[in-house]
């Protein structure tokens, strides 16, 4: 076996880690996860190391079995990663650019001459004078945990009791969100795919639509262009998610993640280079592939965990009633509300994409069964 071959290390081993691995293996990548436990949706299919990403020594024994190390989700103590960089090893995306998707306090002041909502960092309840405002953890919030809407000083001197230190925004009165993704290379090449409309409910995404169908055309390049701008500004390396606001004819940057993400998962079915490739290209320092669509349109929902345990069921149903919707299940333990699969159908007519997309989110979540 040729030994040029590099091993990708990847901290984390959940269903990101798990869809990088078929791009992976085409390219005769090999994989390591760092997981949690053996039973993680990446880790039942592939190498992997268990053990706690907390831990420096544990980390770094892990460090040096791979090649280049980087991330699937942003939960990885900032020392940590600093620390193996000062070991040498090559860590993708590095310190200096994962801080802006682990610190929103960070990121909000690293982008203040982009389009963003208003924005300061508090302490006590007073410093806020015009309600109501968004008030956010400024680290390790997710799917919506970690964001409130606050009405007045009396509901933000409570959470403060909580959380001492928030960032205060703006409240965006958007016509709807938006995700760009981007991924740029340790050279400097980047690339985008096209805008995507991301629909939440709850805080949690269910369904996304590509390319975004309500964006003109001038706005999409600017949000293209905003997402460019950022990649290089931040100094990512790998694929990056900037989530955009859309009022009118403006733009807002909502936030950044920095790995393979949820508004990218129609890649996989929709583009010529999906974005768990375009990641292992990018942190390999590899030419980036062609991210444009292979058809017009794409669309992809999300499978929460409901009540119905059996989720294999349901194929036979849904493959013989819709033979082009793509499945891609992550094999998580079923919880209500949790991500545990997404669907993708691509194509021209939106209407029959987004129909034939929410039937298969409906059906499997049990919600109707014919
Ligand atoms: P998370 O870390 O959970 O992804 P986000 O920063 O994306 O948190 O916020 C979650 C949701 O809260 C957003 O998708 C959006 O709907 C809403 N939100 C966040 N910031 C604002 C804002 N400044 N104005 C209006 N709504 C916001």
């Amino acid at each position: 076996m040729s030994k040029a071959f590099p091993i990708v290390g990847v901290i984390g081993a959940g269903q990101l880690a798990r869809m990088s691995i078929a791009p992976a293996t085409a390219l005769g990548v090999d994989l390591l996860l760092l997981a949690a436990d053996s039973q993680d949706s990446g880790a039942q299919i592939t190498n992997h190391i268990v053990g706690d990403y907390k831990d420096l020594e544990t980390v770094r024994a892990f460090a040096k079995k791979c090649d280049v190390v980087t991330f699937e989700h942003e939960l990885i103590p900032l020392s940590i990663v600093k620390a193996l960089e000062a070991d040498g090893v090559v860590v993708r995306p590095s310190s200096s650019a994962f801080v802006y998707s682990q610190d929103k306090a960070a990121m909000r002041e690293k982008l203040s001459s982009f389009p963003s909502p208003h924005w300061q960092i508090v302490t006590s309840a007073d410093q806020v004078h015009d309600f109501p405002v968004i008030a956010k953890a400024i680290s390790g919030g997710y799917d919506g945990r970690g964001v409130w809407k606050v009405s007045d000083a009396k509901e933000l001197a409570a959470l403060l009791q909580q959380t001492p230190k928030l960032l205060i925004e703006e409240l965006v009165d958007f016509d709807y969100e938006i995700a760009v993704m981007v991924a740029r290379s340790p050279h400097g090449q980047a690339t985008t795919w096209a805008p995507t409309q991301t629909i939440q409910e709850d805080g949690i995404c269910t369904m996304t639509i590509s390319p975004a169908p309500h964006l003109s055309v001038a706005l999409s390049e600017k949000a293209q262009k905003i997402a460019l701008d950022v990649a290089a500004a931040v100094g990512v390396v790998g694929v990056m998610a900037v989530e955009l606001f859309v009022k009118g004819d403006q733009l807002f940057i909502n936030e950044l993640a920095m790995r393979p993400h949820n508004s990218g998962h129609w890649t996989i079915d929709g583009s010529h280079t999906s974005q768990f490739e375009q990641h292992l290209r990018a942190v390999l320092d590899l030419p980036l592939g062609d991210p444009s669509m292979s058809a017009p349109l794409a669309v992809m929902g999300n499978v929460l965990g409901g009540d119905k345990p059996d989720m294999y069921r349901p194929y036979l149903h849904l493959m013989a009633r819709t033979p082009a919707l793509k499945f891609h299940h992550y094999k998580k333990e079923v919880r209500p509300g949790r991500k545990i699969g997404h669907v993708t159908m691509v194509g021209e007519n939106l209407v029959e994409l987004t129909q034939e997309v929410q039937h298969a989110l409906d059906y499997m979540s049990g919600e109707v069964d014919e």
